[in-house]
C-alpha cells in the first residue's frame, strides 16, 4: 500500500535478484535510476486489474470472517465486527491510495495510511481479546496490499507489521506457551511468504519491463549503427520543431550523406561498406551533443538534428564533422578505408509545417553540395532567407521570469487546474 515514488529501495533489490535463477551470472536487474520513475509508472499500470480482485478478495475474506462469528461466536460477534469493518475500509483505503493517478498526492497519503493502520494494529492487539480475534483481519491487510502494488518496499512494511502486532499484542497479553508457538508461526509464515512470492513477482515485473523496455529502444533504432532510425526521428523531429516553434528558440538540422559510397562496397564488398557505415554513426555519436539526436535516415545517409543551434553555429558543427571523418580511417580486413561526406544544412522557419520540410531544405543544400563532394553547404543558391539566416547572431536565451509570490492557495486532487 505505502508505494513510494522509489519502488525499488537499492539496498534491498541487489539481495533478492542475486538469486534469480533466470539472470545470467553477473548480470544485475537493478534498475538504473533514470529508469525508476518509468517503473513505478509501469508497475501500476500493470497490476491494477490484479490488485482490484485482491482489494474485493481481502475485503469478502473480513466480511465472511464477521459472518462466521455471528454463527459460532455470537457472544463477540458485535466486537469482531466492527473491527473487521474497519480493517475493510482501511483495505479499501489502501487500494485506493496504492492505485491513484496522482503521485504528488499519494506519498504522503501512504505515510498517513500506513500510520493508521499501524495505530489500529496497536489499539487491536491491546484490546481485550482484540489480538486473539483480529490478528488474521489485520494481517489481510498488509497481504492484500502486496497485491495492489507489488513493490519491495510493501513487502518489507508487510513483515514489519506482522511483526510489530505480533509483538504488541504477547507484550500486553501474557501469553500461554501454545499463543507463542501461534505467534511465531504466523510470523515466520508471513514473512516466508511475502519474501518468496513477493520477491519472485517482483523479480518477474523487474524482468518484464526490462524486456519491454528493450524492445522499445530497439524498435526505435537502427539495427547496423544503433542510431536512432527514421521512425523515431519522426517522433522526437516532430517534438523538436514544435518546442522550437512555440517558444521560438533555432533548431538546425543536418543531412549527411558519404561520397561515392558505391565505390566503397563495389571495391571492397557489402561487409566493408557495412563497417564504413557504423564507424560513421560512432564518429558523429562521439562528436555531437548528448541532446542532439543522431538518425541513420536509410543506406549511408544520416539526420542529426541539433537543437538550440543556429544556423551559423550548425554549419560550424557540420564542418567539424566533415573534417574528422575525412580524415579518418576505417580498417576492415587488412584495409584502411577512407572516405569523404556531404553535409546539407538547414534551420528550422516558422513558417515550416513539418519535419520533412526541414529535411527537404537541407536536402537542396546537400544537393548542392554533392557538385564539389566533401562540402558543407547551408545557403542553396537563390535562397535568400538562408543567407540572412547565416548572419543574424546567436538569440540570447529569455532569462526566466521570477516564480509569482506564493498566495497559500494549494492544489488539492479536486481544484488541479486542467491542462
Ligand atoms: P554520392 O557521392 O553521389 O552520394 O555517391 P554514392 O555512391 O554514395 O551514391 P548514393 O548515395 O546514391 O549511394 C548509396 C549506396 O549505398 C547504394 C547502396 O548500394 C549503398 N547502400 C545502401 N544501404 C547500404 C547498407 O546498409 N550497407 C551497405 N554496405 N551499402 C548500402
Ligand atoms: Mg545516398
Ligand atoms: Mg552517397
Amino acid at each position: 500500500m505505502l508505494n513510494d515514488s522509489a519502488v525499488l529501495p537499492w539496498w534491498v533489490l541487489p539481495t533478492l535478484l542475486r538469486r534469480d535463477p533466470t539472470t545470467p551470472k553477473g548480470e544485475s536487474l537493478t534498475l538504473p535510476p533514470e529508469q525508476a520513475d518509468e517503473f513505478s509508472l509501469w508497475i501500476m499500470s500493470r497490476t491494477r486489474g490484479g490488485g482490484r480482485v485482491a482489494m474485493v478478495l481481502v475485503i469478502s475474506i473480513l466480511l465472511l470472517f464477521a459472518i462466521r462469528d455471528w454463527v459460532l461466536a455470537p457472544n463477540v460477534a458485535l466486537y469482531t465486527t466492527v473491527l473487521r469493518l474497519l480493517a475493510a475500509g482501511l483495505t479499501f483505503g489502501a487500494y485506493k491510495f496504492a492505485t491513484s493517478d496522482q503521485p504528488y498526492a499519494r506519498r504522503g497519503a501512504y505515510a498517513c495510511l500506513y500510520g493508521l493502520i499501524l495505530a489500529f494494529g496497536t489499539v487491536v492487539a491491546i484490546l481485550p481479546h482484540g489480538y486473539r480475534y483480529s490478528l488474521t483481519a489485520l494481517l489481510l491487510i498488509p497481504l492484500g496490499s502486496a497485491m495492489f502494488v507489488p513493490t519491495v518496499a510493501v513487502l518489507m512494511r508487510i513483515q514489519f507489521t506482522t511483526v510489530f502486532i505480533v509483538a504488541v499484542g504477547l507484550t500486553f497479553h501474557p501469553p500461554e506457551s501454545s499463543e507463542i508457538i501461534t505467534a511465531a508461526t504466523t510470523v515466520a509464515l508471513v514473512c516466508a511468504v511475502t519474501h518468496v512470492l513477493g520477491s519472485s513477482a517482483i523479480r518477474m515485473r523487474v524482468q518484464q519491463f526490462m524486456f519491454e523496455h528493450k524492445l522499445r529502444d530497439e524498435a526505435n533504432r537502427d539495427a547496423l549503427t544503433g542510431a536512432y532510425n527514421r521512425r523515431h526521428l519522426w517522433t522526437l523531429g516532430t517534438a523538436e520543431l514544435q518546442r522550437a516553434r512555440r517558444y521560438e528558440r533555432p533548431l538546425s538540422l543536418l543531412l549527411i550523406d558519404i561520397d561515392h559510397f558505391k565505390r566503397i562496397n563495389d571495391t571492397y564488398g557489402h561487409d566493408a561498406g557495412d563497417e564504413v557505415i557504423r564507424s560513421l554513426a560512432t564518429r558523429i555519436t562521439h562528436r555531437v551533443r548528448e541532446t542532439d539526436v543522431v538518425c541513420r535516415l536509410g543506406g549511408e545517409e544520416y539526420v542529426v538534428l541539433l537543437p538550440e543551434t543556429s544556423l551559423p553555429c550548425a554549419v560550424v558543427v557540420a564542418e567539424s564533422l566533415r573534417k574528422i571523418v575525412a580524415e579518418s580511417e576505417t580498417h576492415v580486413a587488412g584495409n584502411s578505408l577512407r572516405c569523404t561526406i556531404s553535409v546539407g544544412v538547414a534551420t528550422v522557419r516558422a513558417t515550416d509545417p513539418d519535419l520533412e520540410t526541414l529535411i527537404k531544405r537541407a536536402d537542396v543544400c546537400l544537393y548542392n553540395a554533392k557538385t564539389t563532394r566533401n562540402a558543407v553547404v547551408a545557403v542553396a543558391p537563390g535562397d535568400s532567407r538562408a543567407e540572412a539566416e547565416m548572419t543574424t547572431p546567436e538569440p540570447v536565451a529569455k532569462p526566466e521570469p521570477d516564480p509569482p509570490p506564493a498566495t497559500g492557495r494549494r492544489f488539492t486532487r479536486r481544484n488541479i487546474p486542467r491542462a
